[in-house]
């Protein structure tokens, strides 16, 4: 047994010996030609997982600091936030703090994100931005994004999208340029199955413009400082080359499982995640159609002791999830994403089995 519990929690999540081993790998600087050949390796393999043409940027830092990278350059009437959630509520927090004219569809937790609402609101015409969540890690929930994307070509075509996939991305099928996001937004600790602190971004040659003409971005995340930098596949500031190397692992590991392998090992460890849930007579948090392929968050109908499961997985080694804020001890959420695979699932749900017949 290693010397912490093995992560069975929706982030950070379970990192595997042959991802840790890269982040240990001697320093480059970072304004050589290793550096601009590493950069250029990782941002044409991530072009594939994300199906885009679009400019990726690797930021070494947590993935809130892209809410802000996202709006700071795109808002200049006002932001349309979707809080269906912990994570989309924090970041419409973000754009009041930020000052910028926001309005927030708020949804009861467990409902998905719905292009009619969305919709009504940009009518008005006080919007140019929308900013919503993919995956609501706190619930469990995965909006649809192609109703989304019919809504917003067939209607508001000058409306930046900005989407939140970091418990998404890598995991589950995202086809930016089809659906036609400007500005895609992940964290490392997630699908990507990489230690916290680093992000990944797609962003569209729209956004890039509409940067140009938004005064006071600051300097930190304004776009066109990455942009000036990426012409050289570099970054602005010194980046986290531990995680660089190890995303260099990560995308060898994912072409040898291939993109549609690596979709489809998400759905199928949900649907047996969801399956076990369901025989065990408890009931799936998200509504109908919104359940996410990369955790499932269970209501907990049955009123297991939570805590004590908690504890006694830990004895044998895995760290659970108990629910997030509000939701804790209502819920709990398992995740199978990144790093785990059916086996490892299926060995914490057996251990769990134990656990909840002791
Ligand atoms: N968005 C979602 C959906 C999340 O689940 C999280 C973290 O769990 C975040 C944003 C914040 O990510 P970070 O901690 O990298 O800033």
């Amino acid at each position: 047994m290693s010397k912490y519990p093995k992560l069975f929690i929706p982030g950070p999540t379970h990192v595997s010996d042959d991802i840790l081993e890269l982040l240990s790998t001697e320093q480059i600087g970072h304004r050589t030609p290793e550096i601009s050949e590493l950069i250029g390796s990782i941002i044409s393999d991530v072009k594939n997982v994300l199906y885009t043409d679009n400019n990726i940027y690797l930021v070494s830092h947590a993935a809130t600091g892209l809410w802000e990278m996202g709006t700071k350059n795109s808002v200049s009437k006002g932001v349309l936030h979707c809080s269906n959630g912990a994570f989309s509520s924090k970041w419409a927090l973000s754009s009041e703090k930020n000052g910028f004219y926001t309005d927030n569809i708020e949804y009861e937790w467990g409902k998905g994100v719905n292009a009619e609402d969305i919709d009504k609101k940009l009518s008005t015409g006080k919007f140019d931005v929308l900013a919503m969540v993919h995956n609501e890690t706190s619930t469990g929930v995965m909006s649809n994004l192609e109703s989304i994307s019919e809504l917003l070509k067939n209607k508001y075509p000058d409306v930046i999208w900005l989407v939140d996939a970091v418990s998404s991305m890598a995991g589950i099928k995202i086809d930016v340029d089809s659906l036609g996001i400007d500005f895609l937004l992940s964290s490392t600790q997630k699908a990507w199955g990489l230690p916290a602190g680093f992000s990944i971004c797609a962003v569209s040659d729209k956004i890039i413009d509409k940067s140009l003409s938004i005064p006071n971005k600051g300097y930190f995340l304004d776009i066109q400082v990455y942009e000036k930098y990426y012409k050289k596949l570099q970054t602005p500031t010194t980046p986290s080359l531990p995680h660089m190397f190890a995303l260099r692992k990560v995308l060898d590991n994912i072409n040898s499982e291939g993109l549609d392998n690596r979709w489809k090992r998400h759905i199928q460890m949900s649907e047996f995640t969801r399956n076990w849930a369901l025989n065990h007579g408890q009931q799936l948090f998200p509504e109908k159609g919104c359940e996410s392929y990369t955790l499932t968050c269970i209501k907990n109908i049955k009123n297991w002791d939570i805590n004590s499961i908690y504890e006694k997985l830990l004895s044998k080694g895995y760290r659970m999830d108990r629910g997030y804020g509000n939701l804790k001890g209502k819920v709990f959420r398992i995740p199978h994403m990144g790093n785990i695979y059916m086996d490892d699932l299926k060995e914490y749900l057996t251990i769990m089995d134990e656990v909840i017949c002791q």
